[in-house]
């Protein structure tokens, strides 16, 4: 009977791992990507029943009532996240990944030399424990400083000495317990402490621009320990699942760094994008508003037409409004053409997902390196709720914060007209010194309101 109950559980977690693997393959397109999450979704509740049957299993109770509450939780929060705070619940379910990783290390410590096979083991669960520390407690900053419960970055002088300091108490405690033939309970919790100290630490400094890689590498060592802890637990699932979780986190971080143009190292050790915008940020010159009948006429008779959305345009929802300007737009003979930035909005890929969903057609869809060189024979660039990703700033100023960021480089068009409601800076707190080019007019107020405006203004030529 064991034989039978086991050979189950061993072809359910290849099941689900099977399921996760194609999941995610299926998410690789706009057009295929819901069906990848139901089919990863499905994987997660294979792996997660199976975990009923397995032998020596108690406490069913305690595990029903906390799949109950995650469930719930988890259920709740994804119907009632705006698509703008995405970014923040990846961040925090990611940590929770890294946590639960930490967490089976350490109840797999607690019971003593005799749960591990081999030093070998021993060895994955104490480092599956310490990246998933890190993890869950970079996360959890992460998190915060999305959610602007963080608005600066925490440094003091001789910070990244310290960081090293208890990133080493850690190593050294873990290193600690491979020599004990019985593990210490005060080593375990010092090593725990230290490892969620220097997660902490570790993001506290980085600021705002960098946000999108920092989270992609946390999302890639959340994967990595709950893959080590998955050979410690014999479990093929949390293998094959931490694996792919790792190596798809990795690629995600390299591409996010690349389009930042950082390395990991200097991402993580610069405190790039932290100075909150008071480096190098004074921009001589003054924003030039123009209403909607004017910035209308302008796009109406341009020839070539580029729109840049931005995270502004997220929030308001203006995806189909710019859409329907664009078809009128085109209908009248201009070449419309829209500017995709990696990084634009909150999260990879934010941009392309909103504008499939107001049916967008793909080859309208331009990146960064397809569409720089085409401004200058723009006659209206569009910008819609973007800003960090066309500071010109980043291109000029080696003083600045963001300097070295690749930019759309809309202020090389003819003229330039910005939708967005007030001064309010971009998410690194840097000035723009596009909106105070003299070929830029800024159209005040809600991208969807503004987009309706612009709407009727081209339907009344
Ligand atoms: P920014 O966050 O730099 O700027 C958005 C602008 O939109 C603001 O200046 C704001 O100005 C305007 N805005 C806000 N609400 C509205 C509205 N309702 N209508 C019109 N305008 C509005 O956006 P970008 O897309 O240019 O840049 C993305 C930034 O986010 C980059 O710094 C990137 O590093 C970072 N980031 C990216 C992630 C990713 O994976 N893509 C993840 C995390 C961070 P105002 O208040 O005046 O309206």
């Amino acid at each position: 009977m064991h034989n039978i109950i086991d050979n189950i559980i061993e072809i359910s977690y290849f099941v689900a791992a099977i399921l996760f693997i194609m999941g995610l393959k299926k998410m690789s397109s706009p057009v295929t990507a819901r069906s990848g999450i139901i089919w990863a979704g499905v994987g997660m509740l294979v792996a997660t029943l199976i975990t009923y049957l397995h032998p020596g299993m108690h406490n069913y109770m305690l595990m029903t009532v906390a799949i109950f509450v995650g469930g719930v939780a988890a259920w709740w929060s994804g119907k009632k996240v705006a698509i703008t705070d995405m970014p923040q619940m990846i961040a925090l379910y990611n940590g929770m990944g890294g946590g639960a990783a930490g967490a089976i290390a350490a109840v797999e410590l607690l019971k003593g030399r005799a749960a591990f096979d081999s030093q070998t083991f021993l060895v994955l669960a104490i480092l599956g424990a310490l990246i998933g520390s890190v993890s869950f407690s970079g996360s959890l900053v992460a998190f915060a400083k999305l959610q602007g419960w963080l608005r600066r970055p925490m440094r003091f002088p001789g910070q990244q000495i310290f960081n090293i300091a208890v990133f080493l108490v850690a190593v050294g405690f873990g290193a600690l317990l491979l020599t004990q033939n019985e593990f210490s309970g005060t080593v375990i919790l010092i090593f725990f402490v230290a490892a969620l100290a220097y997660g902490l630490l570790m993001a506290l400094p980085i600021g705002g621009a960098d946000m999108p890689v920092v989270i992609s590498l946390f999302n890639a060592l959340t994967g990595l320990a709950v893959a080590f802890e998955g050979f410690v637990l014999n479990n093929a699932a949390m293998i094959i699942a931490g694996t792919v979780v790792g190596s798809a986190g990795t690629l995600l971080t390299q591409l996010m760094a690349r389009a930042m143009n950082r390395s990991i190292g200097n991402v993580l050790f610069s405190s790039f994008g932290a100075s909150g915008g008071d480096e190098g940020d004074s921009v001589e010159g003054s924003m030039k508003p123009i209403d909607a009948a004017d910035a209308g006429i302008m796009m109406a008779y341009a020839e070539r037409v580029v729109i840049i959305p931005g995270y502004g345009m997220a929030v308001a929802q203006a995806q189909h409004k710019v859409w329907e300007l664009a078809t009128l737009l085109i209908k009248r003979g201009v070449d419309v053409k829209f500017a995709i930035h990696p990084v634009a909005g909150r999260m990879p890929g934010h941009m392309n997902v909103l504008l499939a969903e107001a049916n967008v057609p793909y080859d309208l869809l331009y990146d960064l390196e397809e569409i720089n060189a085409a401004f200058t024979q723009t006659d209206v660039s569009l910008v819609i709720g973007a800003n960090d990703v066309v500071n010109p700033t980043a291109r000029t100023n080696p003083e600045s914060p963001i300097f070295g960021m690749p930019i759309l480089n809309a202020d090389q068009s003819k003229n330039v007209i910005v939708i967005k409601r007030g001064q309010g800076k971009g998410f690194s707190g840097v000035e723009n010194a596009l909106f105070f080019g003299d070929n830029t007019r800024m159209l005040y107020g809600d991208g969807q309101a503004m987009a309706s405006e612009l709407i009727e203004a081209v339907k009344e030529l």
